[in-house]
């Protein structure tokens, strides 16, 4: 591939940060656009010192015009409570956003990575789930602006594709979790392990037994750069963690990994929450040889260790 820069949207998020600096860490010129809706520039604050890297602020639901190879698209809220604060600027990011990018794409003859999500199956009648079923989506629920916007995106994509050549990628990815993960965000892992730490009750939402499948960060990243480099595929493809957990166990594994004397207590289920998720991966493993290594205690280890860190205000290398 030539140096031409790379551009991560929604490079100042969760993943996006992880994404940065895995490409630093290879050797490219890294962009990342941002309106830090989610995201923070504390996430990318220790990569601003490698004159590789740039950091601007951008809402991807207007155009942009910079110079890129290869274009990530991964600006959207990802977690329910934050996606459903704005739910208009939720479809407008995913719908707009992977246009803006596209057109971006087209121009530049740069190949365009969309990150797609397993909320494209909804509250799936098929377990585990398989690329090729076609989900079930509430169109007109609380969680439609970011399962409907990105099957828009996707369904974009596809068509950038057929229609002008665009080199594209789809990747469906799984629940995931990790460091730098915002305390304020409402999915599952960041209140578990924050509820813990701070001796608060762990929330379970209804009784505990839909299931997630929790992808370590790193792992999915790989996942991600292995579908972009890959000469031809174009996926749609899923990316995750297969180890299927209860929301139940995983308070546990929480509960015995921080030592925390927190009770569990329960909450009312959200609409539309799915009552289970678990990705079949084979053909990630046999196209890309993706293969996630870390499991979950360990990976769990490793995020309760980021969150202790940054709340008792320790600095931390490679972590704001
Ligand atoms: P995140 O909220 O931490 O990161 C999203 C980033 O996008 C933030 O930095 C935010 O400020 C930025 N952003 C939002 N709207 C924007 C806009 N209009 N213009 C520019 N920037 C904007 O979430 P994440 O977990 O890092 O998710 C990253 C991507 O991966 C998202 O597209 C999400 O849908 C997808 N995804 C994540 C998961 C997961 O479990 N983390 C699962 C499935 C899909
Ligand atoms: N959940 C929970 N307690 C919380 C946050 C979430 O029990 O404090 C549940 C939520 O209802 C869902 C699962 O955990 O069943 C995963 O939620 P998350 O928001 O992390 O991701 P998503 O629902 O988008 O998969």
């Amino acid at each position: 591939m030539e140096t031409r820069q790379i551009i991560v949207t929604g490079g100042a998020g969760f993943v996006g940060s992880h994404l940065c600096e895995r490409l630093l860490r290879e050797g490219h010129e890294v962009l990342a656009l941002d309106n830090f809706a989610t995201g923070s520039p504390k996430n990318v604050a220790h990569l601003l010192k490698d004159t590789r890297f740039k950091l601007e602020v951008h809402d991807v639901i207007w155009p942009f015009t910079v110079a890129a190879s290869r274009i990530y698209n991964l600006a959207c809220p990802a977690s329910p409570p934050h996606y459903q604060r704005d739910p208009v600027q939720t479809t407008l990011t995913s719908v707009m956003g992977v246009l803006n990018g596209l057109l971006l794409a087209r121009r530049q003859g740069a190949r365009f990575l969309q990150a797609s999500t397993s909320e494209v199956y909804g509250d799936p009648e098929v377990h585990p789930q398989p690329e090729d079923y076609r989900g079930a989506v509430n169109p007109v629920g609380v969680r439609a602006c970011y399962d409907e916007g990105k099957r828009c995106a996707e369904s974009l994509t596809m068509d950038f594709h057929r229609v002008h050549a665009v080199e594209v990628r789809l990747a469906r990815i799984f629940n995931t979790y990790g460091p730098r993960m915002a305390f304020d965000d409402g999915r599952v892992v960041s209140n578990f392990i924050i509820q813990a730490l701070r001796g608060e009750d762990l929330t379970i939402y209804g009784d505990g037994s839909q299931t997630r499948s929790f992808c370590y960060v790193d792992d999915l990243v790989d996942g991600l750069v292995r579908l972009m480099e890959h000469p031809e595929e174009r996926g749609p493809v899923n990316l995750g963690n297969p180890g299927e957990f209860t929301v139940l166990q995983l308070a546990e594994e929480v509960l015995s990994l921080t030592g925390s004397g927190s009770r569990i207590v329960n909450k009312p289920l959200p609409e539309d929450d799915p009552k289970q998720r678990k990705p079949v991966i084979e053909h990630a493993k046999r196209v890309l040889g993706f293969s996630p290594r870390v499991p979950l205690r360990e990976g769990l280890a490793r995020t309760i260790a980021d969150f202790r860190a940054r709340l008792e205000g320790t600095p931390r290398k490679n972590s704001a």
